[in-house]
């Protein structure tokens, strides 16, 4: 009965898949060999995202992981320090790249139940200066961070402490527009606190491949010379620019459909007494005993619904691009009729 149901995939907004006019866009892209700094298409995304997110420069990349390991690299030397968040995807989730590839020690600290990194924790974290210790440089924030939005009060405190403490700050900002879209306000309110940020098209945005980096120009020259050590130098790349900027232009402002559909998976959710951990933007965590897990999976496998279980401590539900209404209705459906088994 349900063989014949597409697959919905909530397991992140990572499985987007690009749309018919999205891949127009990047079949007709002009292009150029982009190590050269040639690729017409590639430029026009840096120069747009640098004049709309106020900075100097920018540099697009393969990955998300790739641009914050070029910032890594661009603002700290071998035996420096970044401050960042235990949990945080810099940190957790980037093989310790900092570290592997720049000698540079990470100095993790636990954050807030709202994804801050409390500011008399990195004031006490940051080392003196004295041979003992790496130096500290560097402060790594998230934003959104685990589909939290940041306070934009906060952010001005921790720019107003790097200052004070002489560090610069960086923000993941891997689903920056998440932020800007729930915050309704100009993306500058959030970026014009850091000076560097790095944003990813291939999120919820919806592009297939590609982050970029913003920062000064000097930032950014240390950063593209990385990118080329790192195998990041692209050639043709403005195929993938094309698709970015597509993004940019049309899958914006609609974020705000997966936040208002994670809304109301949340709600859903709890009428059916299933344990809502937190919702905000385009992300649901939920709260399964583990003895109930493989029941959920089987759920839904037969309901034809992929969840990331068993990857964080809560089951996380992420709403996209390519989860409309319907598909919506499906969930909620297949997870009524897990909680009615229990
Ligand atoms: C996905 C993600 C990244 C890394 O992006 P990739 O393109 O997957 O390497 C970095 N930070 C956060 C918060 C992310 O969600």
């Amino acid at each position: 009965m349900t063989a014949d149901l597409t697959w919905i995939d909530l397991r992140s907004d990572t499985v987007t898949c690009p749309t018919p006019a999205m891949r127009e866009a990047m079949a007709c892209a002009p292009v150029g060999d982009d190590v050269y700094g040639e690729d017409p298409t590639v430029n026009a995304l840096q120069a747009r995202l640098a004049d709309e997110l106020g900075f100097e420069a920018a540099l697009f990349v393969p990955s998300g992981t790739q641009s914050n390991l070029l910032a890594l690299l661009a603002h700290c030397e071998r035996g420096d320090e970044y401050i960042v968040g235990m949990d945080a995807h810099t940190y957790k989730y980037e093989g310790g790249g900092a570290a592997v590839l720049g000698s540079i020690q990470p100095q993790p600290i636990l954050h807030a139940t709202d994804g801050t990194l409390p500011l008399s924790d990195i004031d006490g974290a940051i080392k003196p200066d004295d041979a003992h210790f790496a130096r500290t440089r560097l402060v790594c924030l998230e934003n959104t961070w685990h589909g939290r939005v940041m306070p934009l009060d906060y952010l001005a405190q921790a720019r107003a402490l790097c200052d004070r403490r002489g560090l610069a700050l960086h923000l993941d900002g891997a689903r920056l527009y998440n932020a800007v879209v729930a915050c309704n306000v100009p993306p500058r309110e959030i970026t014009q606190h850091f000076d560097s940020v790095s944003v990813c098209l291939s999120k919820g945005l919806g592009a297939p491949v590609g982050s970029v980096l913003l920062g000064s120009q000097a930032l950014i020259s240390k950063a593209r010379r990385w990118r080329k050590v790192c195998g990041g130098g692209m050639r043709q790349a403005g195929i993938l620019a094309a698709g970015a900027m597509h993004a940019l232009d049309h899958h914006v402002a609609r974020l705000a459909d997966d936040h208002a559909r994670a809304a109301r998976l949340a709600d859903a959710l709890q009428a059916a007494g299933i344990s809502v951990r937190s919702q905000q933007t385009n992300m649901v965590f939920i709260e399964v005993p583990t003895d109930r897990l493989p029941a959920l999976k089987a759920c839904m496998d037969e309901a034809r619904v992929r969840v990331s279980i068993g990857y964080t401590p809560a089951v996380r539900l992420v709403t996209h691009l390519d989860v409309d209404d319907d598909a919506l209705d499906r969930v909620i459906h297949a997870f009524s009729n897990f909680a009615a088994a229990a």
